[in-house]
């Protein structure tokens, strides 16, 4: 590991009360000591720890500001390492001015989550901890600031530290079972071994169905609206997002493409998307526009299928529910200010919701079904759930071994098989967390933060 002292501006760019500019290695008190100069006249190095000086910083000669330097003693601070923070006015020249004279006092610039991946490499916290640091500092919602907590808290490591005990216990007594095949040892119970995968088989699906609704949570639901011509999917969307942006006609077949918009709706914000109303056509330009529909239907986290209950259900209708076979839907019956058709039996396999988009009815049931539907509802944030594609890549990776090794079982392969998929698993895992992680793995975490971080 790297040992050199480093150095960055850790508040953000642009103007501000306080700017802080963070040194951390073995040199830091000795280089941070060469720009400060306290009132009283002590030096930092010689000061305890988690105490502070007054005082001012200086390039060279030249005065730059008064300063707050806060003295922390590794290996507890924040990268386990020695760490000043100097504490000066917030303006981008003075720090900039004061950083060149840190470096210039000996220290070098951090890259971009330094201080994290120091921390890291310290053992101050694990990968998903790390992680954590810079979901907190993006976080826009209570839900994702919720969800950095638990992740910095180590809920998600605690979980996946309870997963690789049952799965080593099961690697440990394969490998005593196969290392020692004279010793004549019982024969394995393939029934609580199998109990066991399953067990990790059910958590691992579980982390993956939260990071899906925890994904909906923060980056919106995307939705797409989808039903034949007009069946009022312009007039509905046009309810959503509150403003006139979908062209609204009674000529079908206006909306040629797809017409994108992102609303807060209620709990949940909704990525919705407008498409072309679906139906059996000759004209080639339209016959794009179904196209889009269809594969928005394919893509989408949730698919409103609105029906016109003015009008008599058709083949058109019954094909559009054949389509979305498999898929999260809502059944919108549009127009209920003049129901006059049963469309109950058509949509019976999902969840329906009667609205009138044009007198803005039933848009609380939507609402709430819509939270019901993709369990956005019912989602606690608080809770270890993962965060970011590195992590599901792993949990999928971890979760495919774990199946293999379930498959392995059942078609009476040697245990050693078996062995062998449950290692794949733990590894894995173990990477989630960052133990036994490559340093590209560590690379392309550390790549993502800011400066100063
Ligand atoms: P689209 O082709 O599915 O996007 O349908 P539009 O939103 O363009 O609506 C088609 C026609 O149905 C327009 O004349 C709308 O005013 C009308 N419409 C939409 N929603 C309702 C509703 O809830 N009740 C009634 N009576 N008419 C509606």
């Amino acid at each position: 590991m790297d040992t050199q002292t480093i150095a960055a501006i850790s508040t953000p760019a642009g103007e501000g009360g306080i700017g802080i500019v963070r040194v951390s290695g073995s040199k830091a008190y000795e280089v941070a000591d060469k720009v400060f100069r306290s009132a009283g006249g002590k030096r930092l190095a010689e000061i305890p720890g988690y105490t502070a000086l007054f005082g001012a910083v200086y390039d060279g000669q030249e005065r730059l500001d008064t300063a707050v330097a806060l003295k922390f003693k590794g290996p507890k601070s924040y990268t386990g390492e020695d760490v000043i923070e100097l504490s000066i006015h917030g303006g981008s020249r003075v720090l900039t001015r004061l950083l060149r004279a840190v470096l210039g006092a000996g220290a070098r610039l951090a890259e971009p989550g330094e201080f994290t991946r120091r921390a890291f490499l310290n053992g101050k916290m694990d990968l998903t901890q790390a992680e954590s640091v810079m979901q907190l500092i993006h976080a826009r919602s209570d839900s994702e600031l919720r969800m950095a907590n638990a992740a910095s808290m180590g809920l998600l490591s605690r979980d996946i530290e309870k997963l690789l005990d049952v799965l080593s216990e099961l690697a440990a007594s394969i490998a005593v079972f196969s290392d020692y095949p004279e010793e004549d040892l019982p024969q394995l119970d393939n029934g609580i071994f199998r109990k066991k995968l399953l067990t990790c088989q059910q958590a691992l699906n579980e982390k993956l169905s939260r990071y899906d609704t925890g994904r909906m949570i923060t980056e919106g639901i995307d939705t797409a609206i989808v039903g034949r011509p007009n069946v009022g999917k312009s007039t509905l969307m046009n309810l959503i997002t509150g403003a006139t942006r979908s062209l609204v006609t009674d000529i079908a077949g206006t909306t040629r493409d797809v017409i994108e918009d992102t609303v807060r709706f209620g709990g949940t914000i909704l990525r919705l998307a407008d498409t072309a109303g679906i139906h059996n056509t000759d004209e080639p330009i339209e016959q794009m526009g179904v196209d889009l529909a269809k594969a928005r239907i394919g893509t989408a986290d949730l698919v409103l299928a609105v029906f016109d209950t003015s009008r008599k259900p058709n083949t058109e209708d019954e094909q559009l529910i054949e389509s979305l076979q498999g898929k999260t839907v809502i059944a919108v019956l549009n127009k209920s200010d003049c129901r006059a058709y049963d469309y109950k039996p058509l949509v019976s396999a999902f969840p329906t919701v009667a609205v009138s988009a044009r007198e803005g009815t039933g848009l609380k049931e939507l609402e709430k079904t819509i939270g019901q539907v993709v369990g956005t509802a019912g989602f606690d944030p608080s809770g270890a759930t993962l965060l970011g594609e590195r992590q599901r890549y792993a949990a999928v990776t971890a979760l495919s071994s774990i199946e293999e090794a379930i498959k392995t079982l059942d078609s009476g392969f040697t245990i050693d098989a078996v062995g062998v998929c449950v290692d794949d698993a733990m590894q894995a895992l173990c990477e989630l967390i960052g133990k036994r992680v490559t340093t590209e793995v560590a690379d392309q975490v550390f790549r993502h933060f800011c400066v100063g971080k």
